[in-house]
C-alpha cells in the first residue's frame, strides 16, 4: 500500500517559490501562512515580494496586513457578511463566500477584523478556519491552476513525451493541477480523466477567492435581476419539456448561433453532493448561476458561449467534469439542480 504523504496536498513541492508568489499576487500581501513549513518559507516570500508590483504591495499595506497577519479560510455554507462594526446589526460592507481567503488583522471578542480583496471589516471569528483545518479547506478550495504559456501544449497520458496525446491545449487555457513531479504536472481534465503537461510551458498558480464588496455584490445581483426580468417577459424559461420550447416566443440573442444538435443537460451546484470544488471552476473563475456551464473540453472548447433552445440565457463554458455531448449547468442551490433534473435539448454555440 502506498505510504500516505504527511504533506498536505496543496503545499507546493517544487518550485515552492513560484507557487508562493502566485498566492502572494492573489492576496497582494506578504503575510505568514498558517504555521510550520509555511513560516520557513516566509524569507523566500519576502524576497520574491520584490518582484510583485508596487501597486500590489501598496494595496497590501493599505489593507493593514503585516508580516504577522494570518490567513484564514471562511467556512460557511454559502457566505457570511462583513460588518463595519463588531455587531451583525451594523452596516454590511461586503460578503465572503465559502472558501474565501482572508487576512486576519486583529481579533476582539467573537469578531475578527479581516481584509480580503477590496473588502475590510468584521466577521464572526467562529466562521474562520486556521491551522490544520484551514489548510484542509484551503487545499480543497484553492486548487492550483496551470495557464498554458506556449502556443499550444499537449496533455499526455503519462509523464513522458512519448506517451499518447490526450488533448491539445491552446495558449491561455487553464487546467487544474493535481500534482507536480519533476518536469511534469498532473492535470485534471474531467472528473475521471487526468493527464500530464510539461511544466515549462505553463504558469502554475494557486489562488483563493477574495471578498466581494457590497458594490460588486449589487452589480452581480443587478445582472441576475435583469436576466430574470427578461426571462419572464419573453416566457422563455427552459421547462421540463426542454426541446419543445424551441417554438416559444423567446427572442434569440443577437449573434451567429450555430446549432450543435441535441445534448444531454444536467445540473450541479457548489454543494458537496455535486462537486468537491465548490465555486471553483476548471478555468479558475468563480462559478455563477445563469452563466457557468461545465463541458467536455474535447466537444465544446472552454470559453465558448452556449445557448439552449428556448432560452435566451447565454452560458459560458467555464468548467469541466462531464464527458461527451453533455452540458452541466451551474445553479446556486441544490434544490434547483433537483428541479432541473436531466433533460435533453438543442444547444447553440456563438460563432465569431
Ligand atoms: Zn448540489
Amino acid at each position: 500500500m502506498k505510504k500516505k504523504s504527511n504533506r498536505p496536498s496543496f503545499i507546493p513541492t517544487v518550485p515552492a517559490a513560484s507557487l508562493w508568489l502566485g498566492l502572494l499576487i492573489v492576496f497582494s500581501v506578504t503575510a505568514i501562512l498558517f504555521s510550520g513549513r509555511a513560516e520557513a518559507a516566509t524569507k523566500k516570500k519576502i524576497k520574491f515580494a520584490s518582484h510583485v508590483s508596487s501597486t500590489a504591495k501598496a494595496s497590501a499595506r493599505a489593507a493593514g496586513a503585516t508580516s504577522k497577519s494570518k490567513i484564514a479560510i471562511v467556512n460557511v455554507v454559502s457566505y457570511t457578511n462583513v460588518y463595519s462594526k463588531r455587531s451583525t446589526s451594523s452596516k454590511i460592507k461586503g460578503r465572503l463566500y465559502k472558501g474565501t481567503g482572508v487576512y486576519v488583522i486583529k481579533t476582539k471578542g467573537a469578531f475578527s477584523y479581516v481584509s480580503s480583496g477590496s473588502v475590510k471589516g468584521w466577521v464572526k471569528k467562529k466562521l474562520l478556519l486556521t491551522g490544520t483545518k484551514g489548510k484542509k479547506l484551503m487545499g480543497k478550495m484553492s486548487p492550483k491552476v496551470a495557464k498554458v504559456t506556449a502556443t499550444d501544449l499537449n496533455v499526455r497520458s503519462d509523464n513522458s513525451a512519448s506517451s499518447d496525446i490526450v488533448v491539445n491545449l491552446k495558449k491561455g487555457e487553464k487546467v487544474i493541477v493535481t500534482g507536480v513531479s519533476g518536469d511534469w504536472a498532473k492535470v485534471r481534465l474531467t472528473d475521471d480523466e487526468t493527464g500530464y503537461i510539461y511544466r515549462k510551458y505553463a504558469n502554475i498558480k494557486s489562488g483563493l477567492a477574495t471578498g466581494v464588496s457590497l458594490a460588486q455584490e449589487n452589480a452581480m445581483e443587478q445582472r441576475v435581476d435583469d436576466q430574470e426580468e427578461e426571462n419572464e417577459s419573453s416566457s422563455s424559461r427552459v421547462t421540463d419539456s426542454g426541446a419543445d420550447e424551441k417554438s416559444g416566443s423567446s427572442s434569440v440573442p443577437s449573434g451567429n448561433w450555430k446549432s450543435l444538435g441535441t445534448f444531454q443537460m444536467t445540473a450541479y451546484c457548489p454543494c458537496s453532493k455535486c462537486s468537491s470544488y465548490g465555486y471553483q471552476t476548471a478555468t479558475g473563475v468563480r462559478a455563477t448561476a445563469k452563466h457557468t456551464i461545465a463541458v467536455d473540453r474535447n466537444v465544446i472548447p472552454l470559453g465558448s458561449k452556449i445557448r439552449i433552445a428556448g432560452s435566451d440565457i447565454i452560458y459560458v463554458a467555464e468548467d469541466t467534469g462531464v464527458k461527451g455531448r453533455t452540458i452541466d449547468i451551474f445553479f446556486e442551490n441544490h434544490s434547483e439542480t433537483i428541479e432541473f433534473g436531466r433533460r435533453s435539448g438543442e444547444i447553440f454555440i456563438l460563432e465569431d
